[in-house]
């Protein structure tokens, strides 16, 4: 468990790490090193390499400033210069590659921000600042060289969450890092389970108020990670019972069961829907006034707010699996947010959501595209009426034929939907 080791010796996993960096993180890595900089891959990436899992972003630390770095590589943007962050976009696909200049934190007064930022030399001392010893890990790839002064390699084959030095200070220094340890818990590349201070500190409860310095949207981006995960059922109650789903939700939020949650994953959910029916189904017993103040307080942005209020409100209203008029009606109505609504009635009834899953991969699409093939002037034309309500419940109600029977021309709609004036047969 040495402080360092050699790449090659510690195994296939790092070896396949950095034999397999995408040509940006690649190329960005040799001109640092050929600027006679030092370089590493730090944090997530060798923390999931190590568990053999691909990473989705590389974070280097260099002892370059960031001016250094931009002058060696002009496409990166300074994205939280202030931090020593600059970002390199990559031309591979949607991974990121961020360069940060090796920092030791001063001193942290208000419990989520140093009050200065020191740019140092020391790849040890940028370790020493990590949250926990699995992200405290740094990767040389000129050298070839694992860096594990907190022996965060042992931790991860042994699962283990511990933080870097005492919970307590570190959690004083930055109250997110209490979100990030339930976070970890229920990481992709573990389960972690927390040692024993880490155990005595959440259990004591006092933490939970630290959050309280952190920004709100802070907050929500760790909470928003979280529910990304496969797995979250088990940590979602351990929150639950430490006071955290409420101290994050606010005094108005209503608890709910937590089972199921984790059913709302499988391969095919994209992370958005995911997330927003996990929200969804943490608020479905607040009260829908309630529900939207809390996430603007969250600042959630108005088109997730949308989004979790709307799956809240269908929760529980699938349709039946065999019925293609009602498939159809409900894939429209639900637009972008089928995805989600679906994931979220996964945790309700696991059963029905995968039937009705199932039954709109084969539905065909709608012959005549999503628009109304009536509209309101031919509906005034036909039955001789002027604008106003009827007009707009007339419309509504051929569309809605068109939509339940698929048709495709404005003759069958008249048809399909029978004499208006005499039956309301259609039209419940
Ligand atoms: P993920 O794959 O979930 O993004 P990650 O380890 O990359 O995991 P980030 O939140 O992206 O997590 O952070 C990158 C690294 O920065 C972490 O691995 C950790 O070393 C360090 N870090 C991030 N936030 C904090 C914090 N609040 N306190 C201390 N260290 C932190
Ligand atoms: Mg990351």
């Amino acid at each position: 468990m040495g402080a360092v080791g050699p790449v090659d010796q510690l195994g296939e996993p790092l070896r396949l790490l950095l034999d397999g960096l995408t040509p940006t993180a690649s190329s960005s890595i040799k001109k640092l090193d050929d600027g006679g900089y030092n370089v590493w891959i730090v944090g997530g990436a060798v923390r999931d390499a190590l568990k053999g899992i691909v990473p989705h972003d590389i974070d280097i630390a260099t002892d370059a400033s960031p001016e250094e770095v931009i002058a060696l590589i002009p496409q990166a943007i300074p994205t939280g210069i202030q931090f020593g962050t600059v970002t390199v976009p990559s031309k591979e696909g949607d991974e990121q590659i961020e360069i940060t200049t090796l920092r030791s934190d001063g001193k942290y007064t208000d419990g989520r921000r140093p009050e200065s930022v020191t740019f140092g030399t020391s790849i040890e001392e940028d370790l020493e600042r990590r949250d926990f010893t699995i992200n405290a890990m740094a990767l040389d790839p000129i050298n070839r060289l694992l860096i594990d002064p907190h022996s965060g390699r042992f931790d991860l084959e042994n699962s283990i969450l511990r933080t870097v030095g005492d919970p307590l200070k570190r959690f004083k220094e930055d109250g997110l890092r209490v979100l990030r340890a339930y976070r970890f818990m229920a990481h992709p590349s573990g389960p972690y389970l927390p040692d024993e201070s880490l155990v005595n500190i959440l259990n004591e409860g006092g933490v939970t108020s630290l959050l309280a310095h952190v920004s709100k949207e802070r907050v929500l981006m760790e909470m928003e990670k979280l529910l990304t995960f496969p797995s979250v059922e088990d940590v979602l109650i351990r929150m639950e019972r430490d006071g955290i789903l409420s101290f994050v939700f606010g005094p108005e939020w209503v608890s709910v069961s937590l089972e199921g949650m984790d059913d709302c994953f499988d391969d095919e959910v994209d992370p958005w829907a995911l997330r927003i029916a996990r929200l969804a189904l943490l608020l479905r017993r607040t009260n829908p006034v309630s529900r939207s103040s809390l996430l603007n307080v969250l600042r959630m942005s108005g088109q997730n707010c949308s989004a979790v209020l709307a799956v809240c409100l269908r929760l529980g209203q699938l349709p039946d699996p065999m019925n293609h008029g009602q498939l159809r009606r409900y894939r429209l109505a639900l637009g972008n947010h089928l995805g989600a609504q679906l994931a979220a009635d996964r945790c309700l009834d696991p059963s029905l959501a995968n039937a009705v899953h199932n039954s709109l991969i084969v539905l065909p699409p709608l012959k005549a595209g999503d628009n109304p093939l009536v509209n309101g002037l031919m509906i005034m034309e036909r039955l001789s009426i002027e604008t106003g309500p009827e007009l707009g419940r007339i419309k509504s109600q051929l569309y809605r034929v068109q939509i339940e029977f698929d048709l495709s021309d404005v003759e069958s709609v008249w048809e399909v939907a029978g004499d208006i004036n005499g039956s309301d047969k259609m039209w419940p």
